[in-house]
């Protein structure tokens, strides 16, 4: 099974990934990851990236392809994939077919978390990141405490483009090239459109009864 965790920014692809990987026993590609991870190593590449993420634009559609292709070529992780936060324009969502086609695999469901522009900026500006595990928290509707988070309170950050002008034009971005998606997995009978306001766990329930389905 290969899933693609689909929505705005900030509407908890993330966090349902985080807990379906450890649930499902699947591998998470987040594309926004891998691009910070490359920022991280201070490369001129990495420079070049923080300065396309930190303006709420997309990096280019061959950058991308070229990172997935990689990471679809390596057979541990055949069918055992969730894909957060790309494809992001219709581009990629087509090589993302061909590669996987390919393979000889393919999407088994697309889930759409659903929630408004408003209440996304105001969940990501609340947004906390775990340096070292990776887990997302949310300091008022979801806190790390110590039943749900193990490492040092100092690991906890927030990202350089979780700041109100850089959403407010990553939200532009997502509903001129991303959204768009939408319709092309919709015409393929894959979209299964989820309310993204539920709490997280009625939003982890829905998910469960959508993979058990299919
Ligand atoms: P969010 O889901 O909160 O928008 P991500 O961590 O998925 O955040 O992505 C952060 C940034 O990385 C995006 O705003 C964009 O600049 C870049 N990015 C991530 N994935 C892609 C992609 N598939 N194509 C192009 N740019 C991407």
């Amino acid at each position: 099974m290969n899933i693609v965790l689909f929505g705005p920014p900030g509407a908890g692809k993330g966090t349902q990934a985080y807990k379906l990987v450890k649930e499902l026993k699947m591998i998470k590609i987040s594309t926004g990851d891998l691009l910070r991870e490359e920022v991280e190593k201070k490369t001129t590449l990495g420079q070049k990236i923080k300065s396309i993420i930190d303006k709420g634009l997309l990096v280019s559609d061959q950058m991308i392809n070229d990172l997935i292709e990689k990471i679809l070529s390596n057979h541990n992780y055949a069918n055992k994939l969730i894909f957060d936060g790309y494809p992001r324009t219709i581009d990629q969502a087509k090589n993302l077919d061909y590669l996987l086609k390919e393979n000889n695999q393919k999407i088994s469901c697309v889930l759409s978390l659903n929630v408004d522009k408003e209440s996304v900026i105001k969940r990501i500006l609340s947004r906390q990141i775990c340096l070292k595990c990776g887990h997302i928290f949310n300091k008022f509707s979801n806190p790390s405490n110590k039943e749900n988070h193990k490492c040092d309170l100092k690991y906890l950050n927030t990202r350089s483009d979780d700041n109100e002008n850089t959403i407010r034009h990553r939200f532009e971005t997502y509903t001129k090239e991303t959204f768009p998606i939408l319709d092309y997995y919709r015409s393929q009978n894959l979209l299964h459109e989820i309310d993204g306001m539920l709490e997280i766990n009625e939003i982890l329930e829905e998910i469960r009864a959508i993979i058990h389905s299919l």
